[in-house]
């Protein structure tokens, strides 16, 4: 990205050589994430040019001399989450959100990257709109080998952070009444997440009924057309009252008053914030309706990096589906077409093959 409001460019670039700590990962596909068409948009801000892409799948070419856990042929996963393993964070057994993770999109840091001698910066320390990239070992997650890349590239953030959503930072219960909103590929995972946690009913929302169908067959009960009518009296109506969970995966504030007036009062309800809400947006809500609930927000799903490689290992043996969640490839001179499929709608979820 040269510039934001313009097209990607695909250019040739020099990369560095891995240093002691980092691995050079040759990617193999990658998903087109609604993060990095904010950045392309310039609804969020980086430091420019930068390689965008952060949901890859690669096969390690090459390791530092420091480097333990993969070795050269590793399929991996570079994870926009570090896990450093020492922090207070890494540690906790409930979040990851690792203390050297930088999430300052302004400020220079180490770029592998560089043209005509000059950096061009790193997106979160794993840009994979790219043939290939140099990450740091703290941020490669070893996956299994029999993962179809094109599919399970789209765990290294947004169905990951459905998922995770749902069995990290909620726990939900079996037997309790689930709620999703937006059904993008954060949205689907949260409601396959809610299917595998024995959650029912499970009800799927989206303003696009087209969606109405592959929530079915993920795991959704109930789809209600968010463009028809009152969405919360239809959920406090198939729920007999409210919800017990609700996951707002759209990115949308008003939403969250919404869930709110969906879900169970004063009965240890739960509503997540799950998609990327903008950053001067807020919240209008009335104390009264917080009896007995609890709001949090979930950032990637609390997911560490074993997680990750759980999920790939769950996907690999059938337990969750991301056929249905991946509906276009292309090559990576195509993608610029790709995020205009996102865009429109057409495509839930958009994968570049490299
Ligand atoms: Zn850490
Ligand atoms: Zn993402």
């Amino acid at each position: 990205l040269e510039q934001a409001g313009r097209p990607l460019q695909v250019q040739t670039l020099t990369l560095a050589d891995p240093g002691p700590h980092e691995v050079r990962v040759r990617l193999l596909a990658t998903g087109l994430c609604h993060s990095d068409l904010n950045f392309m948009t310039g609804d969020a801000r980086h430091l420019l040019p930068v390689v965008l892409g952060h949901e890859g799948v690669g096969v390690v070419a090459e390791v530092g001399s420091a480097v333990t856990g993969v070795t050269v042929g590793d399929t991996v996963i570079p994870y926009l989450v570090p896990d450093c393993g020492v922090c207070d964070l890494c540690r906790s057994g409930v979040t990851n959100n690792c203390r050297t993770m930088h999430r300052d999109f302004l400020t220079p840091r180490y770029t592998p990257y560089s043209r005509d001698g000059r950096p061009v910066g790193n997106l979160m320390g794993v840009s994979t709109f790219a043939e290939q990239t140099v990450v740091h070992q703290t941020q490669v997650v070893k996956v299994n080998p029999l993962a179809d890349p094109g599919l399970a590239c789209c765990l290294a953030c947004g169905v990951t952070t459905g998922i995770g959503a749902v069995l990290n930072t909620a726990r939900v219960r079996r037997g309790s009444a689930v709620v999703v909103l937006g059904l993008g590929g954060v949205g689907l995972g949260a409601v396959q997440a809610a299917r595998l946690a024995g959650a029912f009913p499970i009800l799927a929302v989206d303003t696009n009924p087209g969606r109405k169908e592959v929530a079915h067959r993920l795991g959704a009960t109930h789809f209600i057309d968010a463009g028809a009518g009152d969405v919360a009296a239809a959920i406090r109506d198939i729920t007999h009252g409210g919800a017990d969970y609700a996951f707002e995966c759209a990115g949308r504030a008003s939403l969250y008053a919404t869930a709110l007036q969906a879900l169970k009062g004063g009965a240890g309800a739960m509503l997540v914030g799950v998609g990327i809400v903008p950053a001067d947006d807020d919240l209008h809500i009335r104390p009264s309706q917080l009896t007995g609930t609890t709001i949090t927000r979930s950032f990637m799903g609390n997911a560490k990096r074993s997680d990750v490689a759980q999920y790939v290992d769950w996907y690999v043996d059938g337990l969750i589906d991301l056929s249905e969640i991946v509906s276009h490839r292309v090559a990576l001179d195509e993608i610029n077409e790709g995020y205009d499929l996102i865009r429109s709608g057409e495509a839930v979820r958009v994968v570049v093959e490299l």
